[in-house]
């Protein structure tokens, strides 16, 4: 299945997120992306020996006047840094890039996020084209135009709202990600499942659908994996079309979030090679709290808890806190995270049937309880 949807973000210009397999080599379409003559490629050094010459040969291909440079970092969280910023900055300087240049992200949600803010950067921003290549990437960090670094004070704290001139989703390269990251994609995607109602009351079956094609997601069959994709992206379009600065229900979109949060905080974001959950993982239990918590609030049946449950357990994803972190940790966590005002702490909370909503001021004790 391949499809083409349109994101129409208010005061920004509509663009397109095309999803299918091998669009990789399709040189026209990179080249209709591209308006100047200068583009730079940013990847890591896991994606960029994998992908980085297609994109390159079937670009120039179809432009060969168009001087194309390439940003190679190591992989990773830990390299989305101010540092890898000025370096893409450079890499633009070096490249004689003008206002019309393109930046194009080849990567996972880490260099979607570093690309996008030196796209956004270079004379005050120019085109970003995000090819996403995890699963994650594709159905959420791609689309809607969040860009940012992280600090040592924390994650994304210097960033940008700058919305990609257009994304290309190819859903081939989703073969060689591995196992982990394909899952903590999957995470993402069930997180549409559990918002649909609310996100696009024209698509509210998606969580059934999850249940029935968990087996399918997890083995990577083709169709049902761009099938999933093209609904988690246009759940995303629609909200992010509506709601661009996260003022209203973009929001939802951080479900199971406050508590994913925390935990990834607590642990040092350790991540998939520190022994610790990686993003997707800790949404996955996150939103088992949340909706534990949905329940204790009278808000959802207690049965939206165990369905949740066995969804991600389905999917191979883990469903309690890890060893080693206790529930007044995460509680104090969600505190600095300024998540939380003098009558309690602020949670997006779900009815377990596909609608959600921003509960604010809801009481420790409760949150401890769950
Ligand atoms: P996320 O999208 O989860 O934020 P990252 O950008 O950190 O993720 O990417 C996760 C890891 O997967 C990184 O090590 C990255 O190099 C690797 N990776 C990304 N896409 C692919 C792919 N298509 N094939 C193999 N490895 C990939
Ligand atoms: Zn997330």
């Amino acid at each position: 299945m391949s499809a083409i949807l349109t994101v129409a973000v208010d005061g920004a210009h509509p663009y397109t997120i095309s999803i299918g397999a091998d669009l990789l080599d399709d040189g026209a379409l990179l080249a209709a992306t591209v308006r100047g003559r200068h583009a730079l490629i940013v990847s890591d050094r896991n994606v960029a020996p994998l992908y980085a010459d297609r994109v390159q040969a079937a670009l120039q291909a179809a432009r060969p006047e168009l001087a194309i440079a390439r940003l190679i970092i190591p992989p990773g969280e830990h390299e989305k840094t101010l540092q890898r910023f000025g370096q893409a900055l450079d890499a633009l300087a070096e490249l004689g890039a003008t206002r019309d240049a393109a930046v194009i992200a080849l990567g996972g949600g880490v260099i979607g996020d570093l690309a996008g803010f030196a796209g956004a950067c270079w004379m005050r921003g120019i085109d970003v084209v995000q090819i996403p290549t995890t699963l994650l990437a594709m159905v959420d960090s791609s689309v809607g135009g969040k860009t940012a670094v992280d600090l040592p004070a924390g994650k994304n704290l210097v960033g940008a709202f700058h919305p990609p001139r257009a994304v290309i989703a190819d859903t081939s390269v989703l073969h060689t990600l591995p196992d982990r990251e394909l899952r903590s994609g999957l995470a993402e995607v069930v997180k549409y499942g559990v918002t649909a109602v609310s996100l696009d009351p024209a698509d509210a079956g998606f969580l059934d659908w999850l249940e029935a094609h968990a087996e399918a997601l997890l083995a990577r069959d083709p169709a049902i994996t761009a099938e999933a994709i093209a609904r988690c992206c246009a759940f995303k379009a629609a909200v992010v079309g509506r709601d661009l600065l996260e003022h209203g229900d973009r929001a939802l979109l951080n479900f199971g979030h406050t508590f994913g949060h925390a935990i990834e905080v607590e642990q040092g974001y350790a991540g998939t090679h520190g022994g610790g959950l990686n993003h997707g993982e800790a949404v996955a239990v996150g939103m088992i709290l949340a909706m534990r918590l949905s329940a204790a609030l009278g808000l959802a049946p207690a049965s939206a808890g165990d369905r949740l449950q066995r969804l991600l357990q389905r999917l191979e994803l883990p469903t309690s806190i890890p060893e080693g972190l206790t529930p007044d940790a995460l509680l104090t966590r969600m505190h600095l995270d300024k998540k939380a005002d003098a009558s309690g702490i602020r949670f997006i909370l779900a009815d377990g049937a596909g609608r959600a909503r921003v509960v604010p001021g809801v009481e420790e004790a409760t949150v401890l309880a769950v």
